[in-house]
């Protein structure tokens, strides 16, 4: 039986087809979910309508994760479109561009906030917004996206690295204040891939090629990958799991020298 079957999952992030969140649609799609999609903006609508098409995938409306009311909305759509909710897949992330070179050390008080706020702090406002949904259900999987740059020091990263620090202790935090209500909260850590988001990373291109040589596996983490292992997380396969951080990365993150 596909292990999705009869779930229902709100996924967030899918700005084209080349975005990790896509991939994770796909594969809870393939595995029998239910979907519905956000978008940012008018020019990704445009994308996400025809991509959310192929999967059957319900459009629900705009959603900037840094406003209160889009966050209440789209869950209020969801109340009455679904009345619960089993899976949420968070996969948002956003530095100025300035930000991700040169050094970390000069990033404005500004920037630094707004890449925590987008980054990490919206994961606990979605949650919050979600928790009412999934304890209608009797429980629910929180999904967020993180790096390996949260827990070394990658050369370019900067800011970012900070903000997934935060997400991934945010992730803990929420998987105890929800763990009472049947309602897992994990993070995957996916190896690097070309998306618009990683595009932003000066000499991205330098750590594609340092993981393509070094990690253990001898190549780059595939998109379709964090998809499938996000199923898992996602789904009562890994009833078990939950305050995690999960690397996809084609075993990268373990190498010494
Ligand atoms: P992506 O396709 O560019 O997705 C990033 C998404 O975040 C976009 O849909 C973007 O929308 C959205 N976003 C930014 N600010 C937002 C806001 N205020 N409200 C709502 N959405 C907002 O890139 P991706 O690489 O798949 O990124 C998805 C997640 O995976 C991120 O958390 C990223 O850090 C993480 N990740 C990526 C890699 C990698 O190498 N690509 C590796 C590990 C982890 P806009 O385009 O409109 O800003």
């Amino acid at each position: 039986m596909a292990i999705a079957e009869g779930k229902r999952a709100l996924v967030v992030g899918v700005a084209n087809e080349k975005s990790l969140a896509w991939a994770i649609a796909q594969e809870l799609h393939a595995e029998g979910a239910e979907i519905a999609l956000t978008f940012q903006g008018e020019a990704l609508e445009k994308r996400v309508r025809p991509l959310a098409a192929q999967i059957g995938a319900q459009v629900i409306g705009e959603l900037d994760v840094t406003s209160d009311e889009q966050i209440a909305a789209r869950f209020e759509d969801l109340r009455r479109m679904w009345g619960g909710l089993d899976m949420l897949v968070h996969a948002v992330a956003f530095a100025e561009r300035e930000d991700l070179r040169d050094r970390f050390l000069g990033v404005s008080r500004q920037n630094f906030a707004r890449a925590l706020e987008i980054s990490a702090y919206s994961l606990v406002a979605l949650a919050r917004a979600a928790e009412p949904l999934m304890a209608a259900r009797g429980g629910g999987s929180i999904l967020t996206l993180s790096y390996l740059g949260a827990v070394r020091a990658v050369p370019n990263y900067n800011v970012m690295g900070v903000a997934k620090a935060a997400l991934e202790a945010c992730v803990r935090y929420l998987a105890l204040d929800l763990g009472p209500a049947n309602i897992r909260v994990n993070a995957l850590s996916a190896g690097p891939a070309r998306t618009l988001s990683s595009s932003a990373i000066r000499d991205f291109h330098a750590m594609m090629h340092e993981v393509e040589q070094r990690a253990p596996l001898k190549r780059s983490m595939k998109t379709e990958e964090a998809g499938k292992m996000a199923a898992v997380l996602l789904s009562d396969l890994s009833t078990g799991v939950t305050g995690q951080t999960v690397y996809v990365d084609a075993g990268y993150n373990i190498v010494g020298l």
